[in-house]
């Protein structure tokens, strides 16, 4: 392991912003942005002030971002080598879940981790019966005072948000008392809720709850301008490729769910990748179809981006708290024709200081 220190050049830099030629400090608890550099690299520069440094080919990215996984079902060191340098984890046994947030803060061999905890849900509601949900990873809520102690219990395994279902498709679902009383929980000790909403007429139930942020996509129904309008202050992980017909054929699930993140979008809703990795046959890194899904609905280069990232953590003067020891990485620069950003973001790695060594020219 590199155990020091270093500063290299790459051709460019994004961070919520683009930034040209580039110096970057890398080392074992930090990357971050030092600034511009001072003459182009290669062949072709003048010997500048900065052509004695080693070079990095390619972008050099904010670490990509997975907004809803599985980590219990899918192998964190090869999300990291598929290019993911942060998770959040949106449900699992919450006592295993609590272990992960530190593993990625010692191991840059996994990803910075967030994580939910358990999911809560009324007595038999989803995922109670879900084949993929361990046991103890339905967190049930009774009534309202239960709202209270289950949301403090995941607070104090370290969860940064409540994850809730609201499934009306897989058995019974909150009523409308337990709902705010979970988002006034949460609210309390500052967690920010994150709702499953499937069935029709559950958006409905959630915006009146006060839950504005959603794990998917709502792909149960076109929603009306009234719903949209009212969602679009809220944040939506997008999830589209959880939809797929065989061969290619179009998902219905998937067309509706794009309308409506197409609908939320216009009217200003924040939109995050996140691809509920674990749940049924997904590239574990990032997911080319995904970011397809997401330029049919309209986001383009820096929009994919914006939804990648995490855009604070590598630019110059933030407060050293706030970088991350991991950077996603691209070793070619971007395409003439945004058509091919998927597949050009799909052969992403994380850069920290121990693999730095192996791709520097
Ligand atoms: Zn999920």
């Amino acid at each position: 392991m590199q155990q020091e220190a270093r500063l290299v050049t790459v051709d460019r830099v994004w961070s919520g912003r683009w930034h040209g030629p580039s110096v970057v400090r890398v080392s074992p608890t930090a990357i971050h942005l030092v600034g511009a550099a001072a003459a182009e690299h290669g062949a072709h520069a003048g010997r500048g002030e900065h052509a004695d440094l080693p070079h990095l080919p390619g972008t050099l990215f904010s670490p990509f971002t997975d907004s809803h996984v599985h980590l219990g079902l899918v192998d964190a060191e090869q999300l990291v080598r598929g290019g993911i340098g942060r998770v959040l984890d949106l449900g699992w046994s919450p006592d295993v879940a609590a272990l992960w947030p530190e593993r990625g803060r010692v191991d840059a061999g996994w990803p910075e981790v967030q994580v939910a905890g358990g999911l809560l849900c009324p007595p038999g509601g989803y995922p109670s019966l879900a084949g993929w949900a361990p046991d103890d990873a339905p967190v049930v809520v009774a009534d309202a005072a239960d709202a209270e102690r289950a949301v403090v219990r995941m607070r104090d395994l370290g969860a940064s948000v409540v994850k809730l279902t609201l499934n009306s498709d897989v058995g019974p679902v909150f009523d409308d008392d337990v709902l705010r009383a979970i988002a006034v929980a949460a609210d309390l000790v500052g967690l920010l809720t994150v709702a499953h909403v499937q069935g029709a007429g559950q958006v409905r139930r959630a915006l009146d709850a006060g839950l504005l942020r959603f794990a998917h996509t709502p792909f149960s129904e076109l929603l009306s301008d009234d719903l949209l309008d009212r969602a679009a202050d809220g944040t939506w992980i997008s999830t589209l490729d959880i939809h797929r017909a065989a061969d290619g054929d179009r998902d219905e699930a998937q067309e509706v769910a794009i309308a409506n993140l197409r609908g939320f979008r216009e009217r200003g809703g924040h939109v995050l990748y996140g691809t509920d990795l674990g749940n049924g046959d997904l590239p574990v890194g990032v997911n080319e179809r995904e970011l397809r899904a997401l330029q049919r609905v309209g986001l383009g280069r820096e929009a994919l981006l914006r939804a990648l990232g995490s855009d604070d953590s590598l630019d110059a003067g933030q407060d050293g708290a706030h970088w991350t020891p991991r950077a996603s990485w691209v070793p070619q620069p971007p395409p003439g024709d945004e058509r091919d950003d998927p597949a050009w973001l799909a052969r992403a790695s994380v850069l920290t200081a121990s693999t730095l060594q192996e791709h520097l020219s």
